[in-house]
């Protein structure tokens, strides 16, 4: 699947969407999820043009893989839910019900999550 421009999130990165930042780097930006599904519910992004998650893992380079996994563990530092807890979850594709066609990771916490599998 071909990158598209004009999805959301690239156009965040441009600056032509609003939203609410909580973090950038050269290599990485974060925001807060529109529609929070948890007190704590931040969405990390690549600056770069990947799809999805198997997109990033084939084609960026270390850097840029180092920085968004850093930037998860820094993020939730600086919300206080390391002690409590978080869960990361990233979907691909259509099984996982992907909606944005750009790479994202979704940070949840600040509450007793559920639990995920059993
Ligand atoms: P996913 O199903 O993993 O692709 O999730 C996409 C996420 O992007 C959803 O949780 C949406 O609430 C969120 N989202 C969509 N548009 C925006 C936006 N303009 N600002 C912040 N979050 C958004």
């Amino acid at each position: 699947m071909a990158y598209d421009q004009n999805n959301i999130f690239a156009k965040i990165l441009r600056g032509e969407i609003p939203c609410e930042k909580v973090f950038e780097n050269e290599h990485v930006f974060a925001f807060n999820d529109i529609s929070r599904k948890a007190p704590v519910h931040i969405l990390i992004i690549p600056k770069g043009p990947y799809v999805s998650s198997a997109d990033f893992y084939e084609k960026a380079s270390a850097d840029e893989i180092v920085a968004l996994n850093r930037a998860i563990g820094e993020i939730a530092k600086e919300k206080g839910i390391v002690e409590s807890g978080y869960r990361v979850i990233s979907n691909h594709a259509a099984h996982a019900h992907q909606e944005v066609p750009h790479y994202h990771v979704h940070l949840l916490g600040g509450a007793d999550l559920g639990v995920c599998f059993n």
